[in-house]
């Protein structure tokens, strides 16, 4: 590997948890944080700089707060000219066939959510493997450490400028404790990890869909300011606050 496509490089994980608002600081029940991230290399690769103040800050939504809560000072997002997403969402094994489908409709929904804002989202046949999707869903039965969503992202600047790719996108199709998740759970499960395969960080707000933990009713305007605020910056800008 050249050096220029080993520096850099950045993975995302994150999950959703399953739990209550009363434990959410528990640390046992601590989302994934996101890996370390090498130095920053904006000598070797001029990447922009934004300087955030208090007022640009309020009206981004979370994302001041996101990044610094993730340690992450980056606009990780898709780059410019990206023309669009497509997601494969499969039906799920291992549940009734109504149910299946009922749970691939949600997901398939929750994703939507998030459409054209920027990127248009394309969602490919279930069951059609004759096309490769850029985010391939996959389903589980359920996931540890109270989870019930996981996504994970690479970000790297290339000779080609800045990449991203998605490595992991899992839903699960029952809470940890063995019941199954209700649909409209589920759709906010999706929409919330799609969100980070956008570039999106935790939110610090119970109410907005990218908050750690599923206690969101819907999404809200926070979530969509803060990607659009994401999608104005340079990707892969180095966003500092003052
Ligand atoms: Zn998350």
């Amino acid at each position: 590997m050249r050096r220029s496509t080993a520096l850099l490089v950045v993975a995302v994980l994150a999950g959703l948890l399953w739990t209550s608002r009363s434990n959410p600081t528990d640390p046992a029940a601590a989302d994934a944080a996101p890996a370390a991230a090498p130095p920053p290399a904006a000598a070797v690769f001029a990447l922009d700089t934004v300087v955030f103040d208090a007022g640009r800050c309020a009206d981004s939504g979370y994302l001041c707060e996101g990044l610094a809560a993730e340690g992450e000072s980056r606009a990780i997002r898709w780059p410019d000219g990206t023309p669009g997403l497509s997601v494969r969402v499969p039906l799920p094994e291992g549940v009734d066939p109504a149910v299946a489908d009922e749970l691939q409709r949600q997901a398939a929904a929750g994703i939507r959510e998030w459409q054209g804002r920027p990127l248009p989202l394309t969602l490919l046949p279930p069951a059609a493997r004759d096309q490769t999707a850029d985010v391939e869903v996959h389903w589980v039965r359920s996931l540890t450490d109270d989870r019930v969503g996981q996504a994970a992202v690479r970000w790297r600047v290339g000779p080609e400028g800045a990449e991203l790719a998605v490595l992991d996108f899992v839903l699960a199709t029952h809470r940890p404790d063995g019941t199954p998740l209700d649909p409209h759970r589920l759709r906010l499960t999706a929409a919330h990890e799609m969100g980070h395969v956008l570039g999106l960080p935790h939110s610090d707000h119970e109410d907005d869909v990218m908050y750690t933990f599923n206690t969101a009713t819907r999404l809200t305007f926070r979530d969509f300011r803060t990607l659009e605020v994401l999608y104005s910056l340079p990707a892969g800008a180095l966003v500092l606050t003052r």
